[in-house]
């Protein structure tokens, strides 16, 4: 079985992408930060998605001598600009705290009748010592009040096309059937199986 370090220290993204391979039965072993006793917070010092997935992953094969791959996510949001972004972590602060980058969001589209919005991920992966790169996108609406306890981040106020509900409403494998990241690890494993 392939081994392959998935460079996250967010548990939420570990079960996500962990569940995603369980489902079309990928022949991936996913080696965690922690198995390699990387405890170090991985810097994102960029100011796009690509540079910061490569910063992590280009970090962590380096130091710990593994293939692995990072991603890197930002909320897009079309009145805003596109904002926040790469920034959608820290958005409503350093202390990277998802209820006040909802509050925030939810502030700043106050009154807006255009909530388009979509997730952006983009997988860096560095794969016998070469790079490569996976997008993925997930179109849809920003709610006008959080709902739904599962999930993570802005998962609370973002309705994917097609459906009624949101990110946090969804179970895991329904978030997985249209998410950014599934559709950016779907593109991953494709290319893996191509290598053989
Ligand atoms: P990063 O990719 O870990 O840098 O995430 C940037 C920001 O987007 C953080 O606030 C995350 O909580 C949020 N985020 C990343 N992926 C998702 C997702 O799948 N759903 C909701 N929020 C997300």
């Amino acid at each position: 079985m392939l081994k392959l370090c998935f460079a996250t220290q967010n548990p939420n993204k570990i079960r996500e992408i962990q569940a995603r391979l369980q489902a079309i039965g990928s022949p991936i072993e996913l080696v965690n930060l922690v198995d390699l006793g990387c405890t170090e917070e991985l810097a994102e010092d960029f100011e796009t998605l690509e540079e910061n997935a490569f910063q992590k992953a280009e970090y962590v094969a380096e130091h710990y001598g593994v293939s692995c791959f990072a991603d890197d996510t930002g909320l897009e949001v079309e009145i805003l600009d596109d904002a926040p972004g790469v920034y959608s972590a820290r958005y409503a602060g350093n202390q990277k705290n998802s209820a006040d980058n909802i509050d925030l969001l939810l502030q700043n589209l106050e009154g807006k009748t255009n909530r388009s919005a979509q997730f952006r991920t983009v997988i860096a992966l560095i794969f016998n010592g070469k790079k490569y790169r996976f997008d993925g996108v997930a179109k849809g609406n920003i709610t006008e009040k959080p709902r739904g306890i599962d999930g993570f981040g802005y998962d609370p106020i973002f309705v994917p096309d097609g459906y009624e509900t949101t990110f946090a409403e969804m179970s895991l494998s329904e978030k997985n059937q249209v998410s950014h990241r599934a559709k950016a690890l779907d593109q991953l494993i494709e290319f893996l199986k191509i290598q053989g």
